[in-house]
């Protein structure tokens, strides 16, 4: 389905209000390669549900918004299940279809916006699962040749809030299918974050995947803005890796900076800590700002443009150089 001159904004849920020239929605694989030969070389943006996005301007390319349903099982054991998901699957709906059906491995991942193609871009990651570690295999169209090819795990080439399809084939391929390997045989991850807390203040001791995925929406509901409210793309910034030698410069001036070792003598720094401290936690700009209750999450309040937010993004990234020597990265991808 072709349309012309289609308004952004609830298309994206930082909300800003732009234009794509045209928008092309496909439901299969095969309209997808219509629309690939319809629109011949010309550069395009593939859209799932815009949670991770930052429009700084109208979409002057060809917009293609992928709506590819459908959950099959590809193969089960009395262990295991690998379902094959369509790339425009709801991720939340997935997990909650997974819990439904006592296949475990997502429910750490609750909650989190967006559709399932965009999952493997940047490797989701949450509360000490990431994607990676649930997906087998990755069916894509390369959109210069129209083939279906598939990237196995390894070929993804994942890494912290990075993919293959991120970096060295950035444009190239559409996800239209992923497959996850889910086991029948529940091994609980509690030990990140709050779940742990979360679990004792509801009495819960032996906690089931639906325990925890509760657990988890209850935790994200109470910290992060519903972008149904709040325009955001949830963390704005990565957070940084550093090596040993700058975390104990810092120390000194900061005894207290949270910091998770890496391998080889780094050190991961939670870039929210670093924002707050820079004294940028609630900072508000007409309409736009730093999220009240987490710092990572630039919001809108309604009528922000994309440069107003990106500005914002950069004079972080200056302070947070300034005062602690480190180089935040932008997680959310800007158009
Ligand atoms: P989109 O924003 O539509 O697209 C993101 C990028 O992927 C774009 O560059 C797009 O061109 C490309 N893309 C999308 N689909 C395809 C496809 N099928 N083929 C090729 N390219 C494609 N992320 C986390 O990792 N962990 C979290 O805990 C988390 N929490 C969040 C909380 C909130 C409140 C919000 C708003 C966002 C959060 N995010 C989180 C970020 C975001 O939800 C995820 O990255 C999500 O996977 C993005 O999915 P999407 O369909 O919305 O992607
Ligand atoms: P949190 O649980 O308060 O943790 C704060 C920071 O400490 C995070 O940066 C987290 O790293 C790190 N951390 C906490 N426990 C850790 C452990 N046991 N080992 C290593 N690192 C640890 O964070 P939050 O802001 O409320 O978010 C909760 C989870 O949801 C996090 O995993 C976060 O990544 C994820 N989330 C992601 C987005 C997004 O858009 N990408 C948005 C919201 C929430 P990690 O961030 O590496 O986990």
């Amino acid at each position: 389905m072709k349309e012309q001159h289609v308004a952004l904004k609830t298309l994206n849920t930082f909300g800003i209000e732009v234009f794509a020239n045209e928008l092309y929605t496909f439901h299969n694989v095969d309209e997808l390669i219509s629309i690939l030969k319809e629109i011949k070389d010309t550069p395009n943006l593939i859209l799932g549900g815009g949670s991770n996005i930052l429009f700084t301007k109208n979409c002057d390319v060809p917009l293609l918004l992928n709506r590819i349903k459908g959950i099959s099982i590809d193969f089960e054991d009395e262990n295991s299940i690998t379902l094959k998901v369509g790339a425009g699957e709801v991720w939340h709906e997935l997990v909650l279809y997974c819990i439904e059906n006592n296949y475990a491995g997502l429910e750490n991942l609750s909650l989190i916006p967006g559709r399932v193609g965009a999952s493997p871009m940047q490797n989701i990651g949450a509360y000490g699962v990431e994607v990676k570690d649930l997906i087998v295999k990755v069916e894509a169209i390369d959109k210069k040749s129209l083939q279906l090819i598939y990237f196995t795990n390894s070929e993804c080439e994942f890494a912290y809030r990075e993919s293959v399809f991120k970096r060295k084939y950035k444009d190239k391929f559409v996800i239209t299918h992923v497959y996850f390997k889910l086991s029948k045989n529940p091994k609980i991850n509690t030990s990140y974050g709050a779940i742990e807390a979360e679990l004792q203040k509801n009495g819960i001791t032996q906690p089931t995947i639906k325990d925890v995925s509760n657990a988890v929406i209850n935790i994200r509901q109470s910290k992060l803005p519903d972008p149904n409210i709040i325009g955001n793309a949830g963390s704005f910034f990565k957070n940084p890796t550093i090596t040993i030698d700058l975390l104990q410069k810092i120390i000194i001036n900061y005894p207290d900076i949270p910091h998770f070792k890496l391998e080889a003598e780094t050190y991961k720094i939670p870039a929210g800590w670093l924002i707050e401290n820079a004294g940028w936690k609630g900072k508000t700009y007409d309409c736009y700002g730093v999220h009240k209750n987490q710092a990572l999450v630039l919001v809108n309040y309604g009528g922000a443009t994309g440069k107003q937010i990106i500005d914002l993004s950069q004079a972080i990234i200056d302070d947070i150089k300034d005062k602690f020597s480190i180089e935040l990265e932008r997680e959310v991808n800007v158009f």
